[in-house]
């Protein structure tokens, strides 16, 4: 327990370093606080004199906290995030300093942006990009500096970071989905906010072993690793009890995202041993990405206290499941009511009906952006290997919400129960069971009760992208339904006509069975035609068809060059991971690998030889020194065949066409070189084995 928490409950120091509304209200005059309250609801920028105001309170509320420093906290395109610290400090007198942060500074930054990937948008003389606070996520004190939430773009005004797009999908997607409530009578609500409670998979293994292998401390996987005797097949892991050592950590991390503000609640092992999860209560998108950052930097940092060493890669382990992020997504009013809760009034069922209809209908027609949201070089470990969705994207709704979409389709009575039935528009609709909703888990976009669950996501991953596609898909087909009912003489019946249409036009994207099955393969791709889009260097490309660049200029989400900008930095990222992968791997084999294999057959020739010396037979000595003669010697070609290829891959010309390289021609030796330690390890002793054993990491904690 720190000296803020002992002795307090949860209540008292929940967020007790954050800048929030409440500290705002206490410390900041009345007109001031009014301003930014209008900054934050409009988005207006704030005046200098009171920008000074804000300034000078949050410095001192920082400072009182530890603070000596400040930082615009941004999120570039790498995916992490990124700070540069400048103390409060200002000379005074001689050699004094006075402490000052002024409006200009918590408003503006001028990172040197030269060395963060911008995809060609911006060349290094003219490296200058800059930061610009976002006051609807709260500042707060973290590690002695206050942080400030920033977007961050180039002098240019083309986009830098993940953050910035995210927002103005939000904007998007609330002034859409009013121009709907508005059709149902809806006056009072003025804003639509996106939620999002990003579930978070981990794995923590033991930070002795974990600096013993130069692949996880290089690339947060490892590389190599024979299977365990026993993994995860006695499905005894999950919800298992947590051992003390694991919920000591838990509690402290819990106890420091509590105080950043963060709704962290709920935690439990998860399937792999050694797996766990954290899941925090839903909050608006853009807030959630930001504390699903934090939360994933705190994760790292209070494991280390523990003697521990938290993976967030999505397969650190071959074999065994991998880590994923289900990111849970709804719509709410600022009038209180979740547009995905079907609600109690017929006519509240219509419009959730709408809202449902406009979902299925964008993810079928932008599928493809739903996938290359969750496309990462880590990430395709897992998408369709029987422990994640398949690379297919799909909607599943619940047998129950089906046959109501049947029924409207049909023109007919949902029928339910003992001979009860629902009339769309004029009953209410049944309650439908909770547990209903998609238990199976292997639908990759599902409905689960009042939300939807985007399910491909990697562990490792920003939620940014993804939630900046959901909001701008759906804001898109709600666009087209206001388009076509604003001008409707009669709107029920319109309604319930376009719904049907669209029905017909886009049911085939809605699958419930076992999205895992060899079955739906099959259909999906080779009856119903959806995409499969198997690999990143697969799915990237479809940033920049004709349909996306549209669907994302109408909306001034991202321009054609910030599309392409990214799709760059994507593939970039894709190859140089894999080459890093590669690299790392032939370090091993031969600094490491090579040299234990050689020393353990030495072992094995000299007790043969002192054996035959003393007149014994040393057939099984010559037998596993020839094994192992015959595994080092491929264990030998391989790699130089890896290496050559490394090097090929050089002459690639730069993205796709590397990033296919690299996916067609590397990684595949990466896995005939892999497959070849691996035998070797199950016939070396461990005492020798310079890389700690699978069972070593994963039952060691
Ligand atoms: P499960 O593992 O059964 O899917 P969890 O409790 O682990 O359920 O996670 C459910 C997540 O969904 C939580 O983060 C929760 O806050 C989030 N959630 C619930 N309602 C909404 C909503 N309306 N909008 C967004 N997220 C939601
Ligand atoms: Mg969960």
């Amino acid at each position: 327990m720190s000296e803020i928490t002992n002795g307090k409950n949860v209540a008292e120091f929940f967020g007790c370093n954050v800048f929030s509304d409440r500290v705002m209200r206490e410390r900041l005059p009345k007109t001031v606080y009014k301003s930014v309250q209008r900054t934050k609801q409009l988005g207006i920028a704030l005046d200098k004199d009171i920008a000074d105001v804000v300034a000078n309170a949050m410095k001192d509320w920082a400072v009182e906290r530890g603070a000596t420093h400040y930082t615009h906290w941004f999120q570039p395109m790498t995916g992490v995030t990124a700070e540069k610290h400048d103390a409060f400090i200002n000379p005074h007198g001689k050699g004094e300093v006075i402490l000052e942060f002024s409006g200009k500074e918590l408003v503006k930054g001028e990172p040197d942006a030269s060395s963060f990937p911008s995809g060609g948008l911006r060349s290094t003389f003219e490296a200058r990009g800059y930061t610009a606070w976002d006051p609807t996520s709260c500042a707060f004190v973290k590690d002695n500096s206050l942080y400030i939430p920033t977007a961050f773009c180039s002098y240019t005004g083309e986009i830098l970071d993940k953050k910035t797009p995210l927002l103005r999908s939000m904007d998007v997607l609330s002034e859409q989905a009013l121009r709907i409530l508005r059709l149902f009578g809806n006056t009072t609500c003025t804003r639509v906010t996106t939620t999002v409670g990003p579930e978070q998979e981990y794995f923590l293994v033991d930070k002795k072993y974990f600096d013993q292998r130069e692949d996880l401390v290089i690339t947060g996987r490892t590389l190599f690793g024979a299977k365990p005797p026993k993994g995860q097949e006695l499905e005894d892991h999950y919800y298992g009890n947590i051992k003390q050592r694991v919920s000591d950590y838990m509690k402290d991390l819990d106890e420091e995202l509590w105080k950043l503000g963060i709704y962290a609640k709920t935690k439990h092992n998860e399937v792999a041993p050694s797996q766990h999860e954290l899941a925090p209560v839903f909050t608006t998108s853009n807030i959630a990405a930001d504390h699903n950052q934090l939360t994933m930097e705190i994760m790292k940092k209070i494991a280390i206290k523990h003697g521990l060493y938290c993976l967030l890669h999505e397969k650190p382990f071959a074999g065994v499941n991998g880590s994923g992020k289900h990111n849970n997504w709804s719509m709410s009013t600022n009038d209180g009511q979740n547009l995905l809760d079907p609600g109690d009034t017929p006519q509240n069922n219509l419009q959730f009906l709408t809202f449902l209809c406009a979902i299925i209908k964008g993810v079928h027609e932008y599928a493809p952006l739903l996938r290359l949201s969750a496309a990462s070089a880590g990430n395709d470990h897992r998408l369709g290997a029987n422990e994640a969705p398949p690379a297919i994207v799909s909607v599943f709704i619940g047998s129950e919400l089906e046959g109501v979409i049947e029924a409207l389709e049909n023109g007919t009575k949902y029928s339910y129960g003992d001979n009860k039935t629902f009339e769309i528009g004029v009953d209410v609709l049944p309650d439908f069971p909770k547990d209903t909703t998609d238990r199976n888990r292997t639908s990759p976009f599902a409905f689960t009760g009042n939300k939807f669950e985007f399910r491909m996501l990697g562990s490792a991953d920003s939620i940014s992208c993804t939630n900046t596609i959901i909001n701008t898909i759906v804001a898109e087909e709600l666009c087209q339904f206001a388009d076509e009912l604003e001008n409707s003489q009669n709107f029920k019946k319109d309604l319930k006509d376009l719904l049907v249409k669209t029905i017909k036009e886009h049911k085939q994207i809605i699958y419930n069975g076992n999205g895992y099955s060899e079955e739906w393969l099959e259909e999906a791709v080779n009856v119903r035609h959806l995409p499969n889009l198997v690999s990143t260097p697969d799915a990237l490309p479809e940033y920049i068809t004709p349909k996306s660049v549209a669907l994302f200029e109408k909306f001034r989400v991202y321009s054609e060059l910030e599309l392409k900008a990214r799709t760059e930095v994507l593939l970039e990222n894709y190859s140089k991971v894999i080459n890093i992968e590669a690299l790392t791997m032939i370090d091993l084999v031969r600094k490491k690998i090579l040299p234990a294999v050689f020393r353990y057959t030495k072992d094995i020739c000299d007790t043969g030889a002192s054996k035959e010396a003393m007149g014994i037979t040393a057939s099984v000595e010559k037998d596993l020194a020839a094994k192992l003669s015959s595994l080092t010697e491929g264990i030998y070609k391989e790699t130089a065949v890896l290496e050559e290829k490394v090097i090929a891959a050089q002459e690639q010309e730069c993205g796709l066409p590397s990033a296919r390289y690299y996916r067609d021609v590397v990684f595949a030796q990466m896995q005939t070189l892999r497959c070849i330690v691996d035998e070797t390890e199950t016939n070396v002793s461990e005492d020798i084995w310079p890389l700690p054993s699978y069972t070593t990491l994963l039952f060691s904690v």
